[in-house]
């Protein structure tokens, strides 16, 4: 379909296809083997502009916006979201201090993310708590010119590698969710340090840590916005992101896909190719139509998230919500089309549906995602303002 994407934005778009075909595609099954975290490719990313895009020129990025985004993340996901998560994390980790911080905290960070320098990663995630994130325990308390932070983060990608952490912890207790503030805390600050490499299910190139601090002191001037807005830091970042898992979603589905026509188109059963019984055309059309409704939805939602619209989280959360649905179906069908050869290691799909299952539960879980919706909806009914 026509998205009608300007010439500048194809030219990215057509960029970020090449490297993930020369620069991820062959190496995927060696990173996925050796769990290797691909941390070569940043600074090769970073000189072609595909990291850190929406951090302003001023800044050292190429300050595109939510869409153009999109459109990178969705080509780099073709072939491994493990890869293209450990970039689009670091993009992540950037978006506190992109939409939080001052103009001293976004001049001494922001330059090295785009460049591929330094990773930066987002923490946020406790074992007690994920979905209900106001229960976090992680403390930061003020003395003299310093915060003290105290607790550990679980879970979190690019913990380790990355040099540069947006941290969310407690600076106030008894205020639940608003007593909550955000920091950056660079990796060698004493008191800092991470837990083993977690064994996953899938993204297995990516890296997944403990962050642990114990009396970790970072200087005053590494609060991002006020004490007590750690938790609308961290809403109004997942507003922006979402839309990334949605177009992690849609390029995995599509690479999938790819792969499966190919095969479908070779293996031959009953005399001819399986593409030629109905059965599985149809499930191959099936796949078509749901990556192309889950496209036109990221689409648009990360041009609404770029037009500032006050209601983007409905429809940040919408995309995320449809395109991970859809690309665990179709990442599903696809092993089943590739018959017993989808369940080998030696061919991409196992691999592929694997992976997908993470985009339904990181950057909160499609239940999280549908309550979301819901609240825009019971506002909407309650105001009349239902379409
Ligand atoms: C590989 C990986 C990478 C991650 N990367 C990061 C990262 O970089 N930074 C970070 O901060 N976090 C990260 N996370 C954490 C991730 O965002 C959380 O795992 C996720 O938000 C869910 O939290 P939970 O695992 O504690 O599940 P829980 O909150 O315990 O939920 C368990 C189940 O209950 C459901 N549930 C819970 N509450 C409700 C409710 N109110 N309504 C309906 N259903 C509900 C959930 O949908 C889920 O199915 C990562 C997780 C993984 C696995």
């Amino acid at each position: 379909m026509d998205f009608s994407i300007t010439a500048d934005q194809q030219a990215l778009l057509d960029m970020a296809a090449d490297f993930a075909r020369n620069e991820i595609a062959p190496h995927v099954m060696q990173f996925e083997r050796d769990e290797h975290f691909p941390r070569e490719l940043a600074a090769r990313m970073g000189g072609l502009g595909l990291l850190g895009g929406t951090i302003p020129e001023e800044y050292g990025g190429l300050g595109f916006g939510n869409f153009e985004n999109c459109l990178v993340v969705e080509e780099l996901s073709k072939y491994c979201i493990g890869v293209s998560v450990s970039f689009a994390a670091s993009g992540l980790g950037a978006y506190p201090i992109l939409l939080f911080g001052s103009h001293e905290q976004k001049k001494k960070y922001l330059p090295d993310i785009a460049a591929g320098k330094k990773l930066a990663a987002f923490g946020i995630t406790e074992s007690a708590a994920g979905s209900d994130a106001g229960s976090i325990r992680t403390t930061a308390t003020r003395k003299g010119d310093s915060y003290v932070l105290n607790g550990v983060k679980q879970w979190i990608t690019n913990g380790g590698e990355a040099l540069t952490y947006s941290v969310i912890a407690k600076t106030d207790k008894t205020k639940g969710a608003r007593g909550a503030s955000a920091f950056v805390v660079e990796k060698d600050t004493p008191g800092f340090t991470f837990g083993k490499k977690e064994n996953k299910l899938g993204i297995r190139a990516s890296a997944t840590r403990e962050l642990v601090f114990e009396d970790c002191e970072i200087p005053a001037g590494n609060i991002l916005g006020r004490e007590g807005t750690g938790f609308i830091v961290a809403m109004k970042t997942f507003d922006q992101t979402r839309t990334g898992i949605a177009a992690q979603a849609v390029g995995l589905a599509q690479g999938a896909l790819n792969e499966t026509l190919a095969y479908a188109h070779e293996r031959k059963t009953f005399g001819k190719a399986i593409i030629s019984h109905q059965a599985v055309q149809h499930m191959l059309a099936n796949m078509a139509t749901q990556i192309e409704a889950a496209r036109a939805l990221t689409y648009e939602a990360s041009r609404y998230c770029d037009s500032g619209a006050k209601d983007m989280a409905k429809y940040s959360s919408m995309a995320k919500l449809l395109s991970s649905d859809v690309c665990m179906q179709v990442t599903t069908d696809c092993v089943q089309i590739f018959g017993g050869y989808g369940y080998m290691r030696e061919y991409p799909v196992e691999k592929m549906m694997r992976d997908a299952k993470i985009l339904q539960i990181y950057e909160g879980t499609n239940q999280i995602q549908r309550n979301v919706i819901g609240q825009f909806l019971i506002k909407e009914v309650a105001g009349n303002k239902v379409g």
